[in-house]
C-alpha cells in the first residue's frame, strides 16, 4: 500500500503502528503532516464508535486512506472504567503522570489479586472508495501499587503482563507490539493490506 495517515497525535501509538506496518506500508503519515488536521471529539460510548469516527474525519480531510486506534484500559474493580475515557481519566488536559496518580488513588488498597485489567484496542480502516474495517485486539494483567519501566507510553508502567514478570514499560518496542492490544489489532490489519495488494 502506497499511502496511510493515521489519525493520532499520540507518539507512542505512532511510533507503534509504524513499527509494524514497516515494509506493508510506504509512506506512514499523521496528523501532525498536515496544518489544520482535524481534532475529531470522542463522544462515542464505544472505542469502536470513537476509531471509526476518527478514521472517517481523517479519510475526508486528506481523501487518503486512513487508519485511527481508539484504545484504553479496562480495570475490573472499577467496573470497567477509565475504558474509552483513559486519555482524560483525571480531567481534560490530563498528562500521563496525572492519569496514573489518578489510577493508583481510584485503587487505593485494592489487593493484588483484585487488581486485574485489561488494554483494549480498536483500529479502524476507512478509505475513499468506501472500504470500512474495524481490527481489534485486547491483553490481560494487573495494576501494580507503583511504577516500573521506562518504556512505552500511558498506563503501561502500571500495568503488569499477564504471564510475563514486568510491566508493558519494561518490555522492549518489538516486545510489546508483539503482545498488546495494539500490536494484535494492527498485526491482523497488516495480513488484511497484505491480502489486498
Ligand atoms: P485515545 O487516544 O483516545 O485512544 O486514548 C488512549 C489512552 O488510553 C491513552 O492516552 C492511554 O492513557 C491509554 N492507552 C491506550 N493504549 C495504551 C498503551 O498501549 N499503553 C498505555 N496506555 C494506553
Amino acid at each position: 500500500m502506497k499511502d496511510l495517515v493515521v489519525a493520532t497525535r499520540n507518539r507512542g501509538k505512532l511510533q507503534e503502528i509504524r513499527e509494524v506496518l514497516d515494509g506493508v506500508v510506504d509512506m506512514v503519515y499523521c496528523a501532525a503532516d498536515f496544518p489544520d488536521f482535524p481534532e475529531t471529539i470522542e463522544d462515542g460510548l464505544t472505542f469502536r464508535d470513537n476509531a471509526l469516527k476518527k478514521a472517517r474525519e481523517a479519510m475526508l480531510f486528506t481523501g487518503l486512506p486512513a487508519l485511527a486506534d481508539d484504545s484504553g484500559l479496562v480495570v475490573d474493580a472499577l467496573d470497567g472504567r477509565p475504558g474509552v475515557y483513559s486519555a482524560r481519566f483525571a480531567g481534560h488536559g490530563a498528562n500521563d503522570g496525572d492519569n496514573n496518580r489518578r489510577l493508583l488513588e481510584e485503587l487505593g488498597n485494592v489487593p493484588a489479586t483484585q487488581r486485574m485489567a485489561a488494554f483494549v484496542c480498536v483500529l479502524a480502516f476507512v478509505t475513499p472508495d468506501g472500504v470500512e474495517q474495524v481490527f481489534s485486539g485486547r491483553v490481560g494483567g494487573t495494576i501494580l501499587k507503583s511504577e516500573r519501566g521506562k518504556g512505552g507510553f500511558g498506563y503501561d508502567p502500571l500495568f503488569l503482563v499477564d504471564g510475563f514478570d514486568r510491566t508493558m514499560a519494561e518490555l522492549s518496542l518489538e516486545e510489546k507490539n508483539a503482545i498488546s492490544h495494539r500490536g494484535q489489532a494492527l498485526h491482523v490489519f497488516r495480513e488484511f493490506i497484505k491480502q489486498r495488494q
